[in-house]
C-alpha cells in the first residue's frame, strides 16, 4: 500500500513498507503531566509550554490519586513515577502530589527548571530531604549562560543555577538535562565538566543518569519513516523506547478530563491518546509521527535512563 504523504498511514510508510511498531511490555514508569503552563517560553519546546499555553490543564491531586489507585487495585507493577510539565512547581497541588507519590515505595523523578516556582516551595521541599526515592532533573540547555539564555530567555540562567545549587547543597538527588544543540557530544560533556567543577556539583558528566543529553526536536528538518526492517538495520531495540514501558497522564482543556497517552512526547496527537483508563492503554504503538523517528529511533532519546 502506497501513501502520498509521510506519516499519514498508521501501518504503512509512504513507500508501502510495514511501519515499525512497539509492543507494550509492562509499565515501568507512569508520567504525570501537571499542566503545560510554564514561567518560560523556550525556543522549540517540544510540548510548546509557555505562560499562556494551558491546552493541558493543571492535574489535581485527586486526578493523580485516581491513577495511583488504579495501579493498586489492578495490581499493575510500576517501578517509578515521573512528573513533568510545563513547570510542575506552578501547579498548586504539587507538594501534595509529591507527598502522595512518595508514600508508595517507588522512585519519583521531577523535571523542573528549578527557578522561582520551585524556590517558592523550598520550606515544603525540605520535608522530603531524606527521601532517597526522590530525584530532580533540572533543564539547563547549555553549559554557557549565553547559549542557555538564547533558548530560555534573558535572566533565566542565574535563577536556575541558584536552584541547582540549593537542591544540591540540601542533599537532594539531582541530574541535569541538556539539549545537544547539534554540538559534538564530547565537547558538550567537557563543557559541563568545567561547569560542574566551578559550581562544586558532585555529578559525573560521563554518567547518563547525571547528565542527560537530548537530541534536537524542531519540526523543520525532514526525517525518514521507520519500517519494521529498521530495528535490525539500525541496531535499535524497540523495548528501549518509552512507549514500550511508559504512559503519561494529561488533562485536556477541551473536555476537562484526564487521558492516558503513549509517551511524554506526543501529548496532543489523537492517535497516541489511549483513553481515560490506564488498563486499556497497554497496547501496541505504531511509529507514525516524525518525533518517533527523529527523537526516539535516530536520536536515541529516552526520558528515563536505566
Ligand atoms: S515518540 Fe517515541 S516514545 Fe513516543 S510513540 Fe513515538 S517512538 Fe514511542
Amino acid at each position: 500500500m502506497k501513501n502520498n504523504k509521510k506519516f499519514s498511514n498508521k501501518q504503512y510508510t509512504i513507500s508501502g513498507e510495514k511501519r515499525a511498531y512497539v509492543n507494550f511490555n509492562g509499565l515501568k514508569t507512569l508520567w504525570f503531566n501537571t499542566g503545560t503552563l510554564c514561567n518560560l517560553s523556550c525556543k522549540d519546546c517540544y510540548i510548546e509550554s509557555s505562560p499562556k499555553n494551558d491546552r493541558l490543564l493543571y492535574l489535581s491531586h485527586e486526578d493523580v490519586c485516581k491513577y495511583l489507585n488504579e495501579i493498586e487495585t489492578s495490581n499493575i507493577n510500576c517501578k517509578s513515577i515521573g512528573i513533568t510539565g510545563g513547570e510542575p512547581f506552578m501547579n498548586k497541588d504539587i507538594i501534595k502530589i509529591i507527598s502522595t507519590c512518595l508514600n508508595k515505595d517507588r522512585e519519583l523523578l521531577i523535571l523542573t527548571n528549578a527557578m522561582q516556582p520551585l524556590q517558592n516551595k523550598k520550606c515544603m521541599l525540605l520535608n522530603f530531604q531524606e527521601n532517597n526515592n526522590l530525584k530532580f532533573r533540572i533543564s539547563l540547555d547549555h553549559y554557557t549562560k549565553e547559549k542557555h539564555e538564547k533558548i530560555r530567555g534573558k535572566n533565566s540562567w542565574d535563577k536556575t543555577i541558584n536552584g541547582i545549587i540549593w537542591l544540591h547543597n540540601n542533599n537532594f538527588n539531582i541530574s541535569i538535562a541538556s539539549r545537544s544543540l547539534y554540538e559534538n557530544e564530547n565537547l558538550l560533556r567537557k563543557g559541563y565538566k568545567n561547569l560542574f567543577e566551578q559550581l562544586n556539583l558532585n555529578l559525573d558528566v560521563c554518567n547518563n543518569n547525571d547528565l542527560v543529553l537530548f537530541p534536537e526536536m524542531n519540526n523543520l528538518t525532514d526525517t525518514p519513516e521507520i519500517t519494521t526492517a529498521c530495528w535490525s538495520l539500525l541496531g535499535v531495540n524497540p523495548n528501549n523506547l518509552m512507549c514500550s514501558n511508559s504512559r503519561m497522564i494529561v488533562k485536556r482543556k477541551e473536555n476537562n478530563k484526564t487521558h492516558v497517552v503513549a509517551c511524554t512526547l506526543l501529548p496532543y496527537t489523537k492517535e497516541y491518546d489511549y483513553g481515560e483508563d490506564l488498563n486499556n492503554s497497554f497496547k501496541t504503538t505504531y511509529l507514525n509521527h516524525p518525533h518517533c523517528s527523529k527523537f526516539c529511533v535516530l536520536g536515541g532519546a529516552n526520558c528515563i535512563n536505566n
